[in-house]
């Protein structure tokens, strides 16, 4: 099989690569690296550096031939989002769907695309794809026009499909080949991690008046590992789903922890307990955010196999320590 993976130099679909790659897939990676980084893409894969939206690029490439597209590259923070909508919006969506065409000219026949848990406005009870769609930001609209636009190429074009919802990506590869690298970085465990080991200041908790038991919000974080299995597990479904099948699937673990259990589960890996400081809330953060991903794990055998907190905590402190300057390091 010969993949394209848009945003293979990233965080999720640098681990997605490995796991095409042990499956003894062809890959080539398509990344702008303005947040990818070249050292993330294994040797003996083709990085090609350049846009999602650059038809000129996309046709000489997609003409080559390939079996399948995972599309990773986007935009990623809900709150720049909601300070930059246009740019989201012309960067995920109306990029994401120059390449879409691009698949529609060059017979791709399967698509899996990287959607969000952002899509939407968060419950008591873990989220199944019955829940109600209502993004709560431009990035998690981004992706819903993407998902839309799934649809549309499947039922006109034939276009097989899948959006993978994920909930909280976190951890680093258990063999320690790649982790977690953001410039800047704003997601809770590596920053964590980071004030544990004294290379950053206190860590501030975004809320702690929200209608959870110790007043912290809830996430589901799963294991990027596990995402990465999981876009396999998607392509081997949609090899078996009748033509312009446009699938769905929401993904986590089950299980959310809030965030004062994070800092705790972070200062047992580290042995040091992590300083942090109590602060207002976040814009646009839902209280509880946990994924039923009972349709996906009944439809294709997938299951998270490190969804311990403990352990997903574990590979990213591993990680953090062997790369404090993070690739570039
Ligand atoms: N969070 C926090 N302090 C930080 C970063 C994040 O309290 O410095 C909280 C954030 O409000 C959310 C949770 O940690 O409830 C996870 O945030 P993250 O940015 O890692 O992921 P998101 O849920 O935004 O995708």
């Amino acid at each position: 099989m010969k993949i394209l993976v848009t945003g293979g130099a990233g965080y999720v679909g640098s681990h997605a690569v490995l796991a095409l790659r042990a499956r003894g897939a062809d890959v080539v990676v398509l990344d702008n690296l303005r947040q990818g980084h070249a050292a993330a893409v294994p040797a003996g894969v083709r990085l090609i550096e350049g846009d999602i939206g650059d038809a000129a690029l996309l046709d000489p490439l997609l003409g080559e031939g390939f079996d399948a597209v995972l599309h990773f590259a986007a935009l990623s923070l809900v709150g720049e989002s909601m300070q930059k909508p246009m740019l989201y919006l012309r960067a995920n969506a109306a990029a994401g769907m120059v390449l879409i065409e691009a698949c529609l000219r060059h017979q791709v026949g399967r698509f899996v695309l990287s959607s969000t848990a952002n899509l939407f406005a968060g419950g008591d009870a873990p989220l199944d794809e019955a829940a109600a769609i209502d993004p709560g930001s431009p990035y998690g609209e981004s992706k819903w026009m993407l998902e839309r636009a799934l649809t549309w190429a499947g039922r006109t074009r034939g276009l097989k499909s899948v959006a993978l919802r994920y909930f909280n990506a976190a951890g680093a590869d258990p063999d320690g080949r790649l982790g977690e690298d953001h410039d800047p970085e704003t997601h809770l465990i590596p920053l964590a991690i980071d004030a544990a080991l004294g290379r950053r200041p206190e860590l501030a908790i975004f809320g702690t008046d929200y209608p959870t038991p110790d007043g912290t919000c809830i996430r589901d974080y799963v294991h990027v590992s596990d995402l990465a299995e999981a876009h396999v597990r998607a392509l081997e479904r949609l090899a078996a789903a009748p033509e312009g099948a446009a699938l769905a699937y929401n993904l986590g673990t089950g299980h959310g922890h809030s965030v004062r259990a994070v800092l705790a589960a972070v200062g047992r890996v580290a042995g040091r307990a992590v300083p942090a400081q109590e602060a207002p809330r976040r814009a646009g953060d839902p209280a509880i955010l946990v994924a039923s991903a009972a349709r996906f794990m009944a439809e294709t055998g997938w299951a998270p196999r490190f969804g311990d907190l403990d352990t997903i905590v574990a590979t990213a402190h591993a990680w953090r320590v062997a790369h404090p300057g993070g690739y570039g390091g």
